[in-house]
């Protein structure tokens, strides 16, 4: 599935990205989940979905795709990559916000309330660079609940390498909060950044915009100077 649009007239270096991610990732949610129901194709009815926003010039591409893995030993393609090829075929590029949902794989120990992205996909994203950046934001949900995680490529490449698993400090639980109501209220708080009129708390301080703001924006972490 794919939609695009023609964001507001100026030059598209002065995009605020950070903002748009806010804006628009309850939306890749949405299409993610539905992506997964609809496009998933698990041989063992494991469907996983997977919405991109990607940029050409002024235009706003988003794209969805399902996981592709009909039978036991056969090929397996990720939701991540397929979105991923059908925006680069139309000429988008620019990734700054992913929203990806499977049914978690609870092995006891982490037990995280959304599935994590695959080592393969992290590697894809790290070698596409026309596509992604470090600094592209990928949010993990559950299916149903607004559970999720907040990772940037950078991020999810330095745990790969590490060999450590997604931990919890990104862990966001909206679950009481359906249509993201906490959520979109992060939109005011970015600006209100922006104005000094508040501050995350140490480490934070004297954030600039970016993946960092955005996820302290979202999850109410912002305070009143
Ligand atoms: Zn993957």
């Amino acid at each position: 599935m794919k939609h695009s649009v023609e964001l507001p007239a100026g030059h598209p270096g002065l995009i605020d990205l950070g903002l748009l991610t806010i804006q628009i990732m309850p939306f890749l949610v949405e299409e993610a989940r539905l992506a997964a129901r609809l496009e998933g194709d698990s041989w063992r009815g494991y469907q996983v979905g997977s919405a991109l926003a990607a940029l050409a010039g002024k235009q706003l591409g988003i794209y969805s795709a399902g996981n592709f893995k009909p039978y036991k030993d056969g090929p397996r393609v990720c939701a991540e990559e397929t979105a991923t090829d059908a925006a680069e075929s139309d000429g988008f590029g620019d990734i700054f916000a992913l929203a990806t949902t499977g049914e978690p794989q609870l092995d006891g120990q982490l037990d995280l309330p959304y599935l994590p992205q695959c080592d393969p996909c992290v590697g894809m994203m790290q070698r596409r660079k026309n596509m992604y950046s470090p600094r592209t934001l990928s949010m993990l949900v559950h299916p149903l609940r607004n559970e999720f995680g907040l990772y940037t490529v950078r991020e999810m490449t330095i745990m790969k390498a590490s060999g450590r698993n997604l931990h919890s400090p990104h862990f966001f639980n909206h679950s009481f909060d359906p249509d993201w109501e906490e959520w979109r209220a992060g939109e005011a708080d970015y600006l209100r950044y922006a104005n000094g009129e508040i501050e995350p708390d140490a480490p934070y301080a004297g954030i600039k915009p970016g993946p960092d703001l955005v996820r302290l924006s979202v999850t109410g972490q912002l305070r009143d100077v």
